[in-house]
């Protein structure tokens, strides 16, 4: 094949900006976006054409390079950040950004942060305010605590409070609680970094009172308790609850820190899940300060709350990390939203999504499935498509190996590997993310709203219906 012939039929820049221009693609995008996109595009023909020896596909890419061009330039414009629908079934799915608010409260949201608002500035007297104190209260009236605070997550917050608080003199805590929770959160590592010191007592299975006792002394900084959350220790086990490590704090005159991790602060078994420490708990028996997440069962948004006796809390208000740490005023807003919620636990599951998705009953779960499976028209030769039940999981981090039962839909293409399903499934728009076993798709329906079902069968009826194009 006469290459040249080709090469010369690759059109100049100017050309195909004149084009771009009468195609209206200049008043849509940055002429500097256009030129970069018409430079990107015209590179790699000429590549293509170097390597090719097929004629028909050489002038099939040449009579096709404004469709690239806009092809590509609507792609770099799509936002990177999407909405996506899980039908994996964990309900708090740290990759796909844990809890999900509640439309009524991202309204809120949206009112107050496009205008000012009085995230610091008190309107009763007209000076400064504090950005904590739009939810100080209620937390407090919540939990028993006797003041709050909260930074941008719950590793920033356990970091806080040794910095503030054991600083330079040694923290006590149960070789069985040394946990690491995803990300490179290590309990040794922030005590390391807040410049507190670890003094491990106890072994991994059994760690007694004894053991915190023993190691009580002039250097006794604080004793900090930390809710294994993402992994439970079985079989011949002992640990000392937050009660009598409280008696032993009053008793030497230190605090006594709670890492909860997932801030729970209702009852879970009422959702036929076991019983997780409770905030309000913690605070009871006698815990001086504790700290939990603000997007795992709390349900609202990425912060790290921290509630207990004021004189710790007012330490860390003063500490110089406190700044480093503020949260801005979306999660100010959201989560004075949620906590305003608590007010009223029993409507948590009408108002926070992770709640609702919690207590879906069964026969619910199985009516959204029927939904689904009902709005798919994909031909028995196709794939098989079934209701089966699965398990779901509560997620990040909260309730380890613990599974509520939920339905599912599954599909098994008969012409296309599961593989490559969830891989179509993923990288279209909406992206659909789903689980992969037994050879099938598993769409699990407690993680998939009701006005998501559409979409989903949508885009399955597209995959599947492409397929005889
Ligand atoms: C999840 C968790 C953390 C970290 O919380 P983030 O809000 O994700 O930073 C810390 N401690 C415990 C016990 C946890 O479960």
């Amino acid at each position: 094949m006469d290459k040249g012939k080709y090469f010369r039929r690759i059109p100049k820049v100017d050309i195909l900006l004149e084009e771009a221009k009468t195609e209206g693609l200049l008043t849509k995008y940055d002429r500097n976006l256009v030129v970069a996109g018409i430079r990107q595009v015209t590179d790699e023909l000429r590549s293509f054409l170097g390597g090719c020896e097929d004629e028909q596909a050489a002038a099939g890419r040449l009579d096709t390079v404004m469709e690239q061009l806009k092809e590509r330039l609507e792609e770099q414009d799509r936002c990177r950040v999407q909405r996506v629908i899980n039908g994996t079934g964990t309900i708090l799915h740290t990759n796909l950004g844990r809890a999900p608010i509640g439309e009524r409260h991202a309204e809120y949201l949206g009112h107050v942060v496009t205008g000012y608002s009085n995230l610091e500035y008190d309107l009763d007297t007209g000076r400064r305010g504090e950005r904590y104190s739009h939810f100080e209260d209620l937390v407090c009236q919540i939990t028993g605590g006797e003041a709050a605070v909260a930074v941008n997550n719950n590793a920033a917050a356990v970091l806080l409070i040794l910095s503030a608080l054991v600083k330079g003199k040694e923290a006590i805590v149960s070789r069985g609680e040394l946990v690491e929770i995803g990300g490179k959160f290590r309990i040794p590592e922030v005590m390391e970094q807040s410049g507190g010191i670890l003094r491990e007592v106890g072994t991994t299975n059994k760690t007694r009172l004894e053991d915190y006792r023993a190691a009580m002394g002039e250097n006794t900084g604080a004793i900090l308790k930390v809710h294994t959350s993402n992994y439970r220790i079985t079989g011949f086990t002992e640990s000392v609850g937050i009660e009598e490590l409280a008696g032993l704090g009053v008793e030497f005159g230190v605090p006594v820190i709670e890492d909860l991790g997932s801030g729970v602060m209702v009852d879970l078994s009422a959702y036929g899940l076991s019983h997780e420490p409770m905030v309000q708990e913690s605070i009871r028996r006698g815990a001086d300060i504790v700290c939990f997440s603000g997007d795992k069962l709390l349900g609202g948004p990425q912060a790290g709350i921290i509630t207990g006796k004021k004189e710790y809390i007012d330490k860390m208000k003063r500490h110089p990390l406190m700044r480093a740490m503020r949260i801005d005023k979306f999660t100010v807003t959201v989560l004075e939203q949620i906590f305003r919620e608590y007010r009223t636990p029993s409507r948590l599951e009408q108002n926070l999504p992770v709640f609702a998705m919690l207590s879906q009953s069964g026969k619910r779960l199985k009516e959204k499935a029927a939904r689904l499976a009902g709005s798919l028209h994909i031909p028995e030769k196709d794939a098989v498509i079934q209701l089966e039940s699965c398990d779901s999981q509560v997620g990040g981090g909260a309730l380890p190996g613990e599974v509520i039962e939920s339905c599912g839909v599954t599909v098994r293409g008969k012409t296309i590997a599961c593989e490559e399903l969830e891989e179509k499934l993923r990288k279209g728009k909406p992206p659909v993310i789903c689980r992969v076993e037994k050879d099938r798709i598993w769409l699990d329906m407690r993680t998939i709203q009701d006005e998501e079902i559409p979409q989903v069968a949508e885009r399955l009826n597209k995959i599947f219906g492409d397929m005889h194009i």
